[in-house]
């Protein structure tokens, strides 16, 4: 059996370090510890501590072999969607590295880091030029977090309107991300959803709807999490302001118009910018990232502390409300924020250069839509016409046929390729969610367009679901119990356990 590609998944079989000890070896030659006092009262641990006895190259072979089984953007085409930047230039990473920037401590006294804070406050002034806003709040340490930081702004400008006890309800788009009503939630309000029209957008006339005195905010994602501009968003805006609530916008897909939109102009009040999904930081497995919260004349006076002020003493921290000439509306971090996520955003910038920013959206769009073009016959897109960094399709393209995505997205594995986002955005059934990544080729996107292609006419011949579903079948394994995975891990090697 051959795939389309050509490509075979790695099919190593790696035991556990555990498994691959024998007992007694061992990779160094200690030299026998003199004799000693004990000094830890007798508490001095004395069983075996359970490590692996293993020779050197067996443990080099082994981590090297798991660090290739490392699916990503270095290996392979990784069209993840809502995840945006995938590809982060290296220069990036060694420019945080440098000795002066990574071995800073928040406790230096303020003349050893003027440095440091000119940085933080370059990469502030040139978030702030990007989106048009007046002001911008540096530490939150994610999207989430900058939800959470507008948020508590708006609250507080709501409370110094003394409207406190009554606008107490946040609007999300159901197609939202889930952190957007979990973060309108532990900021105290009660969520509600807006529906979204039959073109994928915030359905207007429903916002309207909802819109009164008892309103706060609303939050709208915009690219939204199917890939779609809000073409609406100045008639959203407006609505917002006539009801005396504020727009929020959910910035976690900047990238696909840094450069070529105006924050400012479309009439936001607060919009977090996910620094690790536009101004590169890898961002797997959870971390780390950062979430400027960019905000508005209106709420500027809210921005939490601390921010970094200038004046003819250099550079400092304000780090008390008493301090501000503001109203903070708190504190969200120990210190600052996240310092090394924004050294590799202001490096990003600097290197790309205004225009080069501009095309990495441009990019991000362009791929996006040549999947889309490519795809449509075959697959079935969600929406009509053309869209933003990502490209949405549904499961109707499979139906009938016994495959579903999760099959689907199974067999690209098969084919050499990191499966795109399955089953988000929920408000289609069945979602294959594409984003390519500004940075690859024709040639990769034709040959991944092949391998989706032939899979689509091989599962719509029939007599293919049993393929499907033993899929992927060259990975060392095939289906995994992720929800197993992740709820009860199992992290201890059970016979050398420490005692
Ligand atoms: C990623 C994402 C978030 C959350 O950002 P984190 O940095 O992961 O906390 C919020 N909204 C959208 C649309 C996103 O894609």
């Amino acid at each position: 059996m051959t795939t389309i590609s050509g490509n075979r998944g790695p099919l190593i079989e790696e035991p556990l370090i555990f498994e691959q000890a024998t007992p007694g070896r061992c990779g160094v030659d200690w030299e026998k510890p003199a004799a000693y006092e004990d000094r830890l009262g007798g508490l001095r641990k004395k069983g075996k501590i359970g490590l692996p006895d293993i020779a050197e190259p067996t443990v080099i072979r082994h981590y090297t072999r798991l660090s290739q089984k490392n699916v990503g953007i270095d290996t392979v085409f990784y069209p993840l969607g809502s995840c945006t930047m995938k590809y982060n230039p290296r220069l990036n990473e060694k420019t945080a590295r440098l000795p002066g920037l990574s071995q800073a401590h928040p406790f230096q006294p303020v003349s050893t880091v003027q440095g440091a804070l000119e940085l933080m406050d370059q990469c502030a002034h040139w978030l702030k030029v990007l989106t048009g806003m007046p002001a911008v709040a540096m530490s939150p340490a994610a999207g989430a977090h900058g939800e959470f930081c507008g948020l508590m702004a708006i609250r507080a400008a709501i409370e110094a309107r003394g409207e406190g006890d009554k606008r107490l309800k946040v609007l999300v788009p159901e197609s939202a991300h889930g952190t957007n009503p979990a973060s309108a939630a532990i900021c105290g309000f009660s969520v509600e959803s807006i529906p979204a029209n039959d073109r994928g957008r915030v359905d207007l006339a429903a916002l309207k709807a909802k819109l009164g005195p008892d309103v706060a905010a609303v939050m709208v994602t915009n690219p939204n999490t199917c890939g779609l501009f809000e073409d609406e968003v100045l008639e959203i805006s407006k609505a917002v302001h006539d009801a005396g609530a504020y727009f929020y916008c959910d910035g976690a897909n900047y990238n696909a118009i840094v450069g070529r939109v105006r924050i400012a102009d479309l009439g936001v009040d607060a919009m977090h910018i996910n620094l690790h999904k536009t101004f590169s930081t890898p961002h797997g497995g959870g971390g780390p990232g950062a979430g400027p919260t960019v905000l508005s004349e209106a709420l500027a006076p809210f921005a939490p502390v601390p921010y970094v002020v200038h004046d003819d003493k250099g550079f400092r921290l304000v780090e008390h409300a008493h301090e501000s000439e503001g109203k903070p509306c708190g504190r969200l971090k120990g210190f600052h924020g996240q310092f090394g996520v924004m050294v590799r955003a202001l490096s990003y910038m600097m290197a790309l250069g205004a225009d080069g920013l501009r095309q990495c959206a441009e990019d991000a769009v362009l791929n996006a839509n040549y999947l889309l073009a490519q795809l449509k016959d075959e697959l079935t897109p969600s929406f009509e016409g053309p869209c933003m960094h990502e490209a949405l399709f549904d499961d109707r393209f499979l139906k009938d046929t016994g495959v579903t995505t999760l099959d689907f997205a199974k067999a690209l594995i098969d084919e050499g390729f990191h499966p795109m986002t399955m089953y988000f955005p929920l408000v289609v059934h069945g979602a294959l969610l594409m984003e390519p990544t500004e940075t690859e080729s024709k040639a990769t996107l034709d040959k991944f367009v092949a391998s989706v292609k032939g899979l689509a006419r091989q599962a719509k011949e029939g007599n293919s679901a049993d393929a499907f579903k033993a899929a992927p079948i060259y990975a060392p394994r095939r289906r995994l119990d992720e929800t197993a995975a992740a709820r009860t891990p199992v992290l201890r090697w059970k016979d050398q356990a420490a005692e």
